[in-house]
Formats: C-alpha cells, sequence, structure tokens
C-alpha cells in the first residue's frame, strides 16, 4: 500500500492511539460472545508494546442510544488483559479531562482502553461535532488505524482523526492482511475465480455484484436475492422476501453476466415453508416451478447444494459473502453449511470469506482453520471489492 505501515512509525515512549474494531457480539449477559476481533488486533497491540510505545486503544460498540452501560468496552478489555496476560486501564469515557490525564499518565509498555467511542453522536457524524476527532487526537502523539471491519466508514476515529496527525497515521497489521487478501482477490485471482453471495437483500449488493461480474468465471446468488431473480424471470414467488424496485437490476446482471460470458449460478430447487419459522411445513421444489401462495422461498435445495459443490471444486479462488438460506434457523441452514463445508475442503483453492453471517456458520461448524482468509469486516471487504479502496485507508498518511 502507498499508506504509512505501523512498520514506518518510530514507537518508543511515543504513545500511540490505536482505532481497533471491538465490536464483538455479545451473550445476553454481556459476556463476550466471540472475540475473534479482539484476538485479530494483537499483533498490532503486540508490536507496539514490544516497541516500546504506550498504547492507547479506541473502538465502538454496537448502536448506543445515549451512554448505554450494557455497551461499555469493559468486557473487552477485560478479555484482552486476559489474552495478553497484562493489566489493560479502562477509561471512564473517551474524551475529557479525566481521560486525558489517563493518557499522561500511561507508561511505556502500558495500554488504555477508551469507553465507547459511539456514545458520541459525533463519531458517526463527524460534522455535528469537529472538535471530538481533535480531542481524540489530542491523547497522543501517533495515530494506527487497525479497524478494517470500520474501514468504510467515514467517521470521526477512523478518518477525520487522521489529518490531526500529519505523517503519523498509519496502518496496522489487520488492516495490512486484510487489503493484502482481498486486493489479491480483485486485483490478481488465480482462476478460475468465484464468488458466492447471498444475504438478504439484493439492494445492499449490487454494486458488488455488478463490480465482481467483470473479474470472476462464475458467479452464485443465494439467499433472499433469489426471489426476485425468480420474479425477473417471471415467476410468481409466495411470500418470499422480494424487491419489487430491483427486478429490472437482477435482469441487468443476468444480462451483464451473459454478455461476459460469466456463468451464473442460482437456485435450481430451493426449500420453501408455509410460514417464518423453524418449525413451519416445508417443501422442495424446483426453480422452474412457481412458489405456491402461502409459501415462502427459505434456503437453496439438495439438488442447488450438489451441483454448486461440484462446480466450486474447480475454482482456484473463492469469495463469499452471504448465508444461502435462513440460517438461523437450523432446519434452513442446510444451504450455507454445506456449502461452507465445500468450500473448507477446497484445499488447493485461495477461500476468502466475509460477512458476519458466514463467518458464524463456518465459526459453529469449526472449521474455521481451513480457510485461506476469514475477513474481520463483512461491508468493508465487499465496499474494498466494489470500490478499490476504503475511507479509512485513503485518510492515512502517505508514504
Ligand atoms: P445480509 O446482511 O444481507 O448478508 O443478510 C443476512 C440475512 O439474510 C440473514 O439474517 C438470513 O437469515 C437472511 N436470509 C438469507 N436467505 C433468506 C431468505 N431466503 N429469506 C429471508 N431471509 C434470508
Amino acid at each position: 500500500m502507498p499508506k504509512l505501515s505501523i512498520k514506518d512509525l518510530i514507537l518508543k515512549d511515543k504513545k500511540v492511539l490505536m482505532r481497533v474494531d471491538f465490536n464483538v457480539p455479545l451473550n445476553e449477559d454481556g459476556s463476550i460472545a466471540d472475540d475473534t476481533r479482539i484476538k485479530a488486533a494483537i499483533p498490532s497491540i503486540q508490536y507496539v508494546l514490544n516497541q516500546g510505545g504506550a498504547l492507547i486503544l479506541m473502538s465502538h460498540m454496537g448502536k448506543p442510544k445515549n451512554k448505554d452501560p450494557k455497551l461499555s468496552l469493559a468486557p473487552c478489555a477485560k478479555r484482552l488483559s486476559e489474552l495478553l496476560k497484562i493489566p489493560v486501564l479502562l477509561a471512564p469515557d473517551c474524551i475529557g479531562p479525566k481521560v486525558e490525564k489517563m493518557a499522561q499518565d500511561l507508561n511505556p509498555r502500558q495500554i488504555l482502553m477508551l469507553e465507547n467511542l459511539r456514545y458520541y453522536e459525533a463519531e458517526e457524524k463527524p460534522e455535528k461535532d469537529p472538535s471530538f476527532a481533535e480531542k481524540l487526537s489530542k491523547l497522543a502523539d501517533l495515530y494506527v488505524n487497525d479497524a478494517f471491519g470500520t474501514a468504510h466508514r467515514k467517521h470521526s476515529s477512523t478518518a477525520t482523526i487522521a489529518k490531526y496527525f500529519p505523517n503519523k497515521a498509519a496502518f496496522g497489521f489487520l488492516m495490512e492482511k486484510e487489503i493484502n487478501f482481498l486486493g489479491m482477490a480483485i486485483q490478481n485471482p488465480k482462476k478460475p475465480f468465484y464468488a458466492i453471495i447471498g444475504g438478504a437483500k439484493i439492494s445492499s449488493k449490487i454494486g458488488v455484484i455488478t463490480n465482481l461480474i467483470d473479474k470472476v468465471d462464475a458467479l452464485f446468488i443465494g439467499g433472499g436475492m433469489t426471489y426476485t431473480f425468480l420474479k425477473a424471470k417471471g415467476l410468481t414467488i409466495g411470500e418470499s422476501i422480494f424487491e419489487e424496485d430491483k427486478i429490472s437490476d437482477a435482469k441487468e446482471i443476468m444480462k451483464k453476466c451473459l454478455d461476459k460470458k460469466v456463468k451464473l449460478f442460482l437456485a435450481e430447487d430451493i426449500v420453501i415453508a408455509d410460514q417464518y419459522s423453524n418449525e413451519a411445513k416445508t417443501k422442495i421444489i424446483s426453480t422452474k416451478e412457481n412458489i405456491p401462495d402461502h409459501f415462502q422461498g427459505m434456503d437453496i435445495g439438495p439438488l442447488t447444494i450438489k451441483n454448486w459443490s461440484a462446480a466450486l471444486k474447480q475454482a482456484k479462488t473463492v469469495f463469499w459473502n452471504g448465508p444461502l438460506g435462513v440460517f438461523e434457523f437450523p432446519n434452513f441452514s442446510k444451504g450455507t453449511n454445506e456449502i461452507a463445508k465445500t468450500l473448507a475442503d477446497l484445499t488447493e483453492a485461495i477461500t476468502i470469506v466475509g460477512g458476519g453471517d458466514s463467518l458464524a456458520a463456518i465459526n459453529n461448524l469449526k472449521i474455521g482453520n481451513k480457510f485461506s482468509h476469514l475477513s474481520t469486516g463483512g461491508g468493508a471487504s465487499l465496499e474494498y471489492i466494489e470500490f478499490g479502496h476504503l475511507p479509512g485507508i485513503d485518510a492515512l498518511s502517505n508514504k
């Protein structure tokens, strides 16, 4: 990358403000359900400490209304402390005199975790208070952004802040790893390159799908988007999730695939249900048939799983985002799980997965170690593939 790396900074005796993405899923009781994102930031954290720097970590957590204590970063500070086996101090806020004092008093090799950045509206809306980023910047000498999961957001702590660190705003190791894998996939993929895109809505994925058609040899579209495509083909789709105003986009995608000779895989059969529930009555039907009234499409069917799995075996690079059915319900998780297992078995291919839901499926199956790269950012990985750059990286100092 033409941007400054954490390795370009002289960290000894410096205070380093590092934006991490500790927006981890929480259990009902407030404990951490999955600490992947915390672990992913450890190489950069450890590097700063080893180089003799003092570390001030900042992150958001959820979408708090006011200063909701349920969305405190305290559990993350505790978990990080357990992982590193050193104390992690927790600030009572992310800006203000008490925080400034704690930052000032921080010694080399110590860590201070700031409270949830989104306790302030200006984090997500920098224009509401341009001084918020400046106040954060006052806490340290150097800035490192290692929060890949939020790098597609132009927020105070991910973008605006960098201008207060001229020639001192760098990316961390996680950011570097993510960009390397995604960059390889989009700029120089080993062919054949296949992409699987699932999820609920076509509207949030049109950009990335359109862009991928220029790069991939085959495109697999599953999940809720299927039904807008089936409707575009003139079928009736019962109660299935569907976006009326995206029918023309679905037609456009099918045409572009034809023009570019990209093989488009849509479900050949589907699992339909008489209600949106795990206990629903189900049927498997061909997608050449109409979906009966009062039924909705919930998952790809067994023939689709079989044919997609066979086709995917040819791939040398695969990018996957989004579940292929309503995988939260065990009875409709088969498509997502079986395709995840197929990808896990592709030992010769580069397999890259982005997006919380696809990752959750992989983690449930305990097959994460069989993938080349599990991206910590769903939206960020899609936007990087779509646009080729991200605001959180653009804002950093040039090398
Ligand atoms: P996204 O955030 O767009 O990747 O969407 C993820 C969501 O898509 C998950 O919560 C799935 O339950 C949902 N989804 C996948 N397939 C379907 C479907 N056939 N009908 C309704 N929702 C679906």
